[in-house]
């Protein structure tokens, strides 16, 4: 049997006749960048998450960019972000001149919030807090960080759609939340996709301008935007999508449920759900000093591992420029090291599930 880290056809053709008629509804609308299925994604997202607001944008990447740029955070402003951070969050930060200070994680690959304060200085603008693997970070805490330092608090929900920290879906915490609709998230189109969500109504349309040139009416352009929106087809695909959001997240936990209960090898560490926080299992992330054998062992067995993320942000050759040297991080980098992404997938059957619990618990390390 062969099992891939991730199977994105079998979530597809679930529901594949809804996907293909709307599809087909796009296509002969006419009408095919901004217009009814987006606007009103908008609204049925804003509505699921709790906010008052959303923006569609082209991918997360857009809407971490953007939302910073709508609140006015750039050059010469400090931001602070987990290390183990994807290397998005740390993009969206430097493309708009600020510069990323690294918090390290805590036992729940999220920030860790009892380490941020130490790290606060007169430059610092903001808190972006990154949801990651699905689960919610300790927003109880970060918040209140936030809102003593007066900070703007972001919220990166690329991986958290419909996750929640006290019974509150994570993206309504902070000034914005950003999403993105990537085909292997948990809620993910057929190509790029993107939104921000937030209560300001000031800062929603900030971000409507942004991303479609700097334009509030057709060529008045008042700022200098970018080209971001989110195209009809994918926001079609993205409203049948939502409707199935949580019968798909309770099929991964269901999954995941099974993991945690049926494997049990002492030399892989599980991953821990925090009290008060809600996973949505974008990724089962196990960590194991062995990985590295780990990942050839179940190759051996035709069963195939993603590593999120084998080099983090500060130690890219895209951020050298930082200067920070290899054991300033850690926490992170041995993160880095040990963390392994099981396969998991919607529409994964129960002899693949068995398939790979046996085959994890039949590894040795040192024994091959
Ligand atoms: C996927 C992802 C992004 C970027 O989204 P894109 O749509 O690929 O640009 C940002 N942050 C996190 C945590 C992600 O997982």
């Amino acid at each position: 049997m062969k099992i891939m880290p991730n199977t994105l056809d079998r979530q597809f053709f679930m529901h594949q006749a809804e996907y293909e008629q709307k599809a087909l509804e796009v296509l002969r609308s006419g009408w095919y960048v901004l217009g009814k299925e987006a606007a009103e994604f908008e609204k049925e997202f804003a509505a699921y998450i709790g906010a008052k607001h959303c923006v569609g944008l082209g991918n997360g990447l857009d809407a971490l960019i953007l939302a910073f740029r709508a609140l006015g955070i750039g050059e010469g402003d400090e931001v602070i972000v987990q290390g183990n951070a994807y290397i998005a969050c740390v993009m969206g930060i430097t493309i708009n001149g600020a510069s990323p200070i690294f918090v390290e994680p805590d036992e729940y690959n999220n920030i860790d919030a009892d380490k941020i304060e130490e790290k606060i200085t007169d430059k610092t603008k903001a808190i972006l807090a990154v949801h990651l693997y699905g689960q919610a970070s300790n927003m109880e805490k970060i918040k209140a960080i936030a809102d003593k330092n007066k900070l703007c608090l972001v919220e990166d929900c690329a991986q958290s759609h419909g996750a929640c920290f006290n019974g509150k879906m994570t993206g309504t915490f902070g000034d914005i939340g950003c999403f993105s609709f990537y085909p292997s998230k948990n809620l993910g189109c057929f190509g790029d996709g993107g939104a921000i969500v937030t209560d300001s109504e000031a800062l929603a349309e900030k971000i409507k301008v942004y991303r479609n040139y700097g334009s509030e009416k057709r060529y008045h352009n008042m700022v200098v935007g970018i080209n971001s929106r989110l195209d009809e087809i994918q926001a079609g695909f993205l409203r049948v999508k939502l409707k199935y959001l949580e019968e798909y997240n309770t099929e991964r936990n269901s999954i995941c449920q099974r993991y945690l209960k049926e494997i049990n090898n002492p030399d892989i560490e599980l991953p821990k759900v925090r009290k008060n926080a809600t996973t949505i299992w974008h990724q089962f992330v196990i960590r194991t000093k062995y990985r590295e054998q780990l990942i050839e062992y179940l190759k051996s067995n035709d069963i195939y591992t993603i590593v999120h993320y084998p080099i983090p942000p500060h130690l890219s050759k895209a951020y050298e420029y930082l200067k920070m040297q290899p054991g300033s991080l850690p926490i992170t980098e041995r993160y880095a090291r040990e963390v392994l992404s099981l396969p998991l997938y919607n529409g994964m059957t129960n002899e693949e599930i068995n398939y790979v619990i046996n085959c994890v618990n039949n590894f040795k390390a040192g024994d091959q």
